[in-house]
């Protein structure tokens, strides 16, 4: 796992598998964990990366309801969790979810836990709005379109935006579950202004990037969808993202908005 500093209070710690990233952010001696990394021995090290840096946990906030991004409480299990009112709702209406999909990760690569995934009722934030921590305020901007549930979080001291799973330069848009291509287009609207004032975005997936590079992304992100729309699979992907893997989700993106509304 790597962990990289992109302000006095943000630290990013990007995981081994997926490069799923974990954000703390911290004010007046408080602190979020937002997101989480997936091996136990990486989220058992991000306490003592918290501590090291001085910050104090006090609240896990999750981008979004996908498992890879909800496995916090194993690095703090008595946080609370917070998260959008969507997927708060996500949650609710399909639980055990999470516990499903960590299980056939963990079958496949043969990986143990210390104790079964737990999550608690999350506190609904709203969204679009704000949140204390410390004696500042986080801006919430909702997100949808990967899923249908989901959140961006703006850190305006630090020009951080923590995006969940969008702007990634790793990975291609992805539509799944009741995301929409339509959805997936709004949010990359609603994403631009902050990702132009940004000097660092925190994407679900991949490493920090600077505020030009995520623009340039949100840009071929942008041309990738409306040709899935108007072409279907004879959609170019982003040059930097043409690995097999990428064509796969490329095949489910093509099987998804074939047999949606677009
Ligand atoms: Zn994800």
């Amino acid at each position: 796992m790597r962990a990289v500093g992109l302000h006095a209070d943000v630290v990013v710690a990007t995981s081994r598998a997926y490069q799923t990233t974990c954000t703390l952010v911290r004010a007046g001696g408080e602190a979020f964990c937002i997101d989480s990394p997936v091996f136990p021995d990486e989220l058992e090290i991000v306490p003592a990366l918290a501590e090291q840096a001085g910050f104090t946990v006090v609240g896990l906030l999750a981008t979004h309801a996908d498992w890879d991004h909800l496995l916090g409480r194993y690095a703090f299990p008595d946080a609370p969790l917070g998260c959008a009112e969507t997927t708060a709702a996500r949650l609710v209406s399909d639980p055990g979810n999470a516990q499903r999909k960590l299980r056939e990760f963990d079958e496949e690569l043969y990986v143990e836990r210390p104790r079964p995934l737990s999550l608690p009722s999350a506190q609904r934030l709203p969204v679009p709005g704000k949140l204390e921590v410390g004696e500042r305020e986080l801006e919430l901007q909702p997100t949808d379109g990967h899923t249908e549930d989901g959140m961006a979080i703006w850190v305006p001291w630090a020009r951080v935006l923590v995006c969940g799973d969008y702007l990634s330069p790793v990975e291609i848009p992805m539509i799944q579950g009741k995301g929409t291509l339509s959805g997936y287009l709004a949010t990359l609207d609603r994403l631009e202004p902050l990702v132009e004032q940004s000097d660092h975005v925190v994407p679900g997936h991949g490493p920090p990037i600077d505020g030009a590079r995520a623009a340039a992304i949100l840009r071929e992100d942008r041309g990738y969808l409306e040709a899935l729309r108007s072409d279907g699979e004879a959609a170019k992907l982003p040059l930097a993202r043409r690995t097999a893997e990428q064509r796969k989700i490329h095949a489910r993106n093509v099987a998804h908005t074939g047999s949606h509304t677009r």
